[in-house]
């Protein structure tokens, strides 16, 4: 049994004090916080129909439980790719559809709630906006369930804060998703967290999951990553997985093949 301490905490309503019982996040039929993790897997970015079409048929023969794809990508260099928009979460509509996998896209802006509101099944708030209190606020008021990433610098219980924010708002709808650090270390792109998730775990009922592939860059590390995530407790693996990851838009150097993604599915269950 998972025991957080009982002095006060500034997130009252993520605490596992009042809350000991483990929350469990309802995707349709996929359920966060339950016994089985839940494995989400997509492109970085949305990049036509025919390849996210291609991409979510080998999700589903892995065994994959959601569909995860960029329309509005948060780059960092204004030069980059920056998605498809409105036509990507369409796309992206269109294709949740045919294959029968619930969808999770990030939203960049409040401007885009109506759009997200009508396509996807979980709003993703990215490890850029997680301290955008105003987006948080007016994304939980959808009522929808929410992903939200940890920011690269935020502390554990700054990310606690984040998620009490949505609580707060009325929306349990929770799952946190732990996608690596900044460190002093730079032989990868970021540092896969495990102290904060086990830390989070005593801490808070929201379910947890782990990205090993933003916190590794290079699909080569995310099959361990996932697996040391799932040893210490994550409830579930987002994991970005493309038809051709040398031709990927965004995030190809990360992106597991749909063969990796199957083998690693495999491996896990
Ligand atoms: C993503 O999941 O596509 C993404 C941009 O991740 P993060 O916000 O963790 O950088
Ligand atoms: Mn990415």
């Amino acid at each position: 049994m998972l025991t957080p301490s009982t002095q006060q905490k500034p997130y009252p309503l993520a605490s596992r004090i009042e809350h000991p019982e483990t929350t469990l996040v309802s995707v349709g039929e996929i359920q966060f916080g339950g016994t089985a993790p839940v494995f989400i897997g997509g492109p970085c970015s949305i990049e036509s129909y025919e390849q996210l079409l291609t991409i979510a048929l080998g999700v589903r023969k892995a065994g994959g439980h959601m569909l995860r794809g960029g329309a509005f990508k948060p780059r960092t260099s204004p030069y980059s790719f920056q998605g498809l928009h409105q036509e990507g979460l369409k796309i992206m509509r269109a294709v949740s559809l045919e294959v029968g996998l619930p969808i999770v896209s990030e939203i960049l802006s409040i401007e885009d709630l109506p759009l997200f509101d009508e396509c996807v099944d979980m709003v993703q708030i990215g490890s850029r906006n997680m301290s955008n209190f105003d987006l948080l606020v007016r994304v939980a008021e959808l009522g929808k369930p929410i992903l939200l990433k940890r920011g690269m610098s935020a502390t554990a219980e700054e990310f606690l804060l984040a998620a009490e924010y949505i609580l707060n708002r009325g929306n349990s709808q929770v799952v946190l998703c732990e996608r690596g650090i900044r460190t002093f270390e730079t032989s990868t792109r970021n540092i896969l967290d495990l102290n904060s998730l086990a830390f989070i775990q005593t801490e808070s009922h929201l379910p947890i999951i782990v990205d090993p592939s933003h916190a590794a860059g290079r699909a080569d590390l995310v099959p361990p990553l996932a697996r040391a995530g799932l040893a210490a407790g994550a409830q579930g693996l987002l994991v970005e997985v493309h038809h051709d990851p040398a031709s990927a838009l965004c995030d190809g150097a990360q992106s597991l093949t749909l063969d990796q993604f199957h083998s690693l599915i495999d491996s896990l269950t």
